[in-house]
This record gives structure tokens, C-alpha cells and sequence, in this order.
């Protein structure tokens, strides 16, 4: 087989602030893919119109570029590529590996009622994977949604670079939903459509997405695509161990710029937060791309110390000119000084 060209992306959902734990999968993929000599994609996943905003694409945007990711490709907006996913649909439904299903949503919770109470894992019962208008007679005017026909036995698996092959009984895996009764597509189908046409070759991604990737494996299969390289990532937790939040101080990667730390710093946080090399603890970004590679992130959850923050920023300051610093100070001293010089200030440092 030859070896494709390294491709990562970074998929953000513009639905609020850029969050360390995102930033950090950027900065992952970007160190893979630089240090790969391969390509780093941006694309918005913005398929949910309602909770999508401007603001918070002009803010992954903003973050991105203050911490120096650049991509090669990009931004992508997944609300301008529904003719692509339109057509992958219908290509499922040609080929029957997806079908119209027409049950309203009071027969389905009265199934999933059921099957809670006897005990099982509430699954759609596939009544109309192979019934009434899905053997011929298409009828395209009732409302319904369109499901993906997941195989029922054997199982599915995938190789994981940190968990090895991970496997899934088919049983446990439910004909999911690929577009919704109002036409729009869902979240496992556009991610596999968007990274195979993107040539993604390595997916790096919070291990919130880990139950996502049976049903994104089984949908590269039947649309014909080769699946990606997968790597979950633990998520970031505070000190006290619970997940990293707005209560453990600054959440977002522009209030750390606020706060004045130096993008420096932060890449060299953020590279530590689940990934090492030996002892080292202080990394310029041109060692990180050097250094990084998938096997030394670690499965356990990274917790986020502020000090040690405080700590890098310091280092990273000693790494600068005096001039170099007096420069990257000074909008800082302005909001205080507005007659602040910087010839003065790197006298003063
Ligand atoms: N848009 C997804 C998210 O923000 C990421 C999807 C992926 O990485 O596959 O959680």
C-alpha cells in the first residue's frame, strides 16, 4: 500500500467559546501533521444552524491564529456542503444500506419503553429496515427519516493508536439516524463524508467521541471509504478531578490572552496536558513538532494546574529579548499607561 500524505483536521463546533480541551486537540493534530511534513485542515462543523454563531467561528479563528496553528486548508464550513451530503445519502438509499423509516416518535417510545422494561438496551427494532415502502414503492411524501443499515451480527472494530484494536458486537449498535424528518443530515454522517473527501488520514478527538466511532467505522464501509487512523484523547480535568470548566478560572483560549500569558506558554501547556517526553517540561513549539508523536499521549485524564502555568509563562518570558518582551507588554502597561514608552520599558526590564 503507499503511504498517503499525513492529512489532520480540527472540526471545532462554533457553538461557544474555544475551551482549552479543544485547543488542545487543535494543537495535537497540528503538531501530527507539521511534524509530518503533512497537511492540518480547519473545518467549522456548523451544521446546527440554531446553535452556531459568527462570533464563535471569528473566535476559533482569532484563538487559532494568536497560538500560531496555521492550516494549510480551510476553514471548511460544513452549512455550505449539503449537496455533498444530499448525494452520499442517496447513494446509501440507491445501494439499500440506508431506508426511509416512518415510525412516529410516540411507536418509538413506546419500543423503547418496552424494551426498558425488559431489561434490554432500548435499540430501534429495524420495523422498516425491510418492510412496506422500503421494498419498491418509495413513498418520499410521509414524513420519515432515513436510517443506516448497521450489519446485525459480527462485530466492528478499529484500530485506536493509544487503545489498540477496539471491538464492538454489532448487536449493541442501533440503525442510526442519518438524516433527520426535517431533511437535515446528523453529525456521524457528515464527519465521515467530510473526512474522506478531505483525505483525512489520522482523526485525533476528545474521548467523548469514543462511542461515535463504530458508527462512523461501519458508515466509511458502506459509503466505500477507507477509515482514518483513530486517536482518542482523555479529557482535561481540574484539580479537583472534575472536568475542566469555567469554575476552575479562565475557560476559553482568549481569556488566557487577556490575561496577557504568552501563546509560547500555553502551546507548551497545552502540548503537556496528556502528552510527554521523559522529564521535560519546557518545550519552544519548534521542539514540540520535533518531538510529538501519538504513542506518548497517555489514556489517564490530564489535569490542569494554574501554577504550573504561571510557571511556563515565566520560562517563556526568560526566552525573550528585552526588547522582544517590551514589545508584547506594552498594550498590557497602555490600558494603565497610556504614555508608556517601549524604548523605556526595555531599559526598565
Ligand atoms: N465537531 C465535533 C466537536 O466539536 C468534533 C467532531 C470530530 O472531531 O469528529 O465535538
Amino acid at each position: 500500500m503507499t503511504q498517503r500524505l499525513v492529512k489532520t483536521r480540527f472540526a471545532p463546533s462554533p457553538t461557544g467559546t474555544l475551551h482549552l480541551g479543544g485547543a488542545r486537540t487543535a494543537l495535537f493534530n497540528w503538531l501530527f501533521a507539521r511534524g509530518a511534513n503533512g497537511k492540518f485542515v480547519l473545518r467549522i462543523e456548523d451544521t446546527d444552524r440554531e446553535r452556531s454563531t459568527e462570533e464563535s467561528v471569528n473566535e476559533i479563528l482569532e484563538s487559532l491564529e494568536w497560538l500560531g496553528l496555521d492550516f494549510d486548508e480551510g476553514p471548511h464550513f460544513q452549512s455550505r456542503r449539503t449537496e455533498i451530503y444530499a448525494a452520499e445519502v442517496e447513494k446509501l438509499l440507491n445501494e439499500k444500506k440506508a431506508y426511509r423509516c416512518y415510525c412516529t416518535k410516540e411507536e418509538l417510545d413506546a419500543k423503547r419503553q418496552a424494551m426498558q422494561k425488559a431489561g434490554k438496551k432500548p435499540m430501534y427494532d429495524r420495523t422498516c429496515r425491510d418492510s412496506g415502502p422500503n421494498l419498491g414503492n418509495e413513498d418520499t411524501s410521509s414524513p420519515h427519516v432515513i436510517r443506516f443499515k448497521t450489519p446485525i451480527e459480527g462485530v466492528t472494530s478499529f484500530e485506536d493508536s493509544l487503545r489498540g484494536t477496539v471491538e464492538i458486537p454489532n448487536e449493541e449498535l442501533d440503525d442510526l439516524i442519518i438524516r433527520r424528518t426535517d431533511g437535515n443530515v446528523t453529525y456521524n454522517l457528515v464527519v465521515v463524508v467530510d473526512d474522506a473527501e478531505m483525505g483525512i488520514t489520522h482523526v485525533i478527538r476528545g474521548d467523548d467521541h469514543l462511542a461515535n466511532t463504530p458508527k462512523q467505522v461501519n458508515l466509511y464501509k458502506g459509503l466505500g471509504y477507507e477509515a482514518p487512523k483513530f486517536t482518542h484523547v482523555s479529557l482535561i480535568l481540574g484539580k479537583d478531578k472534575k472536568r475542566l470548566s469555567k469554575r476552575h478560572g479562565a475557560a476559553s483560549v482568549v481569556d488566557y490572552r487577556e490575561m496577557g500569558y504568552l501563546p509560547e506558554a500555553m502551546i507548551n501547556m497545552l502540548a503537556r496536558l496528556g502528552w510527554g517526553h521523559g522529564d521535560k517540561e519546557v518545550f519552544t513549539k519548534q521542539e514540540l513538532v520535533k518531538l510529538f508523536t501519538l504513542d506518548k499521549i497517555t489514556m489517564s485524564h490530564a489535569v490542569f494546574d494554574h501554577d504550573k502555568l504561571d510557571w511556563l509563562n515565566a520560562q517563556h518570558m526568560k526566552m525573550l529579548s528585552d526588547a522582544d518582551l517590551a514589545e508584547r507588554s506594552l498594550p498590557f502597561l497602555h490600558k494603565k499607561h497610556p504614555d508608556a514608552r517601549k524604548d523605556e520599558l526595555a531599559k526598565l526590564i
